[in-house]
């Protein structure tokens, strides 16, 4: 098995997306793996689902979960469609959250480690910034609130949270009864701008009862 078929394999990477080429860098510790899509596939408009024309394409890239140690780095030329009602659009990829720069799997496996330790210990070992984690936790909310759909609430707890002592803030918004998070939001220390339902985090819920309220020392 040649190594982009390899990788083909284990990325589960399916038409129009092939495997280009692999490239070891051995000093950088990475593997480098480049996708093409077919250029005769047919593109469509996310918003709206319509067949569109491709318009350009945009370099991206993502982290993916380490290969023998060494980072896995996949790189696409990620192709923008000109759809009529909704302008020049990107087109997603199965294998990552729009606007994120890493995989679903590697996002995963950063929600599995934040279940098991701190936030400091996870950016540490999987060598993250404060914002790349905080991100990969906004995302998996947005993705389980939209998979939950609309939510009744009776009681809403609203907790402020600082990291390593330093004036970074987040807000974290829970479903007391339910015990889990439902919104994560980095906020300016001095002020508080909180709205429920609908939100840019694609969910929605409705608070019916009693908003608990914390702020950090
Ligand atoms: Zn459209």
């Amino acid at each position: 098995m040649r190594d982009h078929e390899l990788y083909a394999t284990i990325l589960g990477v399916e038409a129009p997306w092939t495997v280009e080429r692999v490239e070891l860098d051995v000093a950088g510790g990475a593997v480098h793996v480049w996708l093409a899509r077919r250029e005769d596939a047919a593109a469509q408009c996310p918003e709206c689902q319509t067949a569109c024309p491709i318009y350009d394409h945009r370099e991206r890239e993502w982290r993916h979960l380490d290969t023998c140690q060494l980072q896995t780095r996949l790189h696409a030329r990620v192709p923008r469609v000109e759809c009529p009602t909704h302008g020049v659009v990107q087109t997603p990829v199965p294998w990552a959250t729009p606007g994120s720069k890493f995989t679903l799997l590697f996002e995963r496996l950063a929600i599995d480690w934040l279940r098991e330790a701190a936030v400091t210990a996870v950016a540490r070992q999987l060598k993250l910034g404060w914002d790349a984690v905080w991100g990969i936790e906004r995302r998996a909310v947005a993705r389980g609130l939209e998979r939950r759909g609309t939510l009744q609430l009776r009681y809403v707890g609203v907790d402020e949270k600082s990291f390593q002592r330093r004036h970074d803030y987040v807000t974290v918004v829970s479903d007391l009864e339910g015990r889990r998070v439902l919104l994560r939001r980095r906020l300016c220390p001095t002020g508080v701008t909180l709205s429920i339902g609908g939100g840019p985090d694609g969910g929605q819920a409705r608070a019916a009862g009693d908003i608990s309220l914390a702020r950090a020392q």
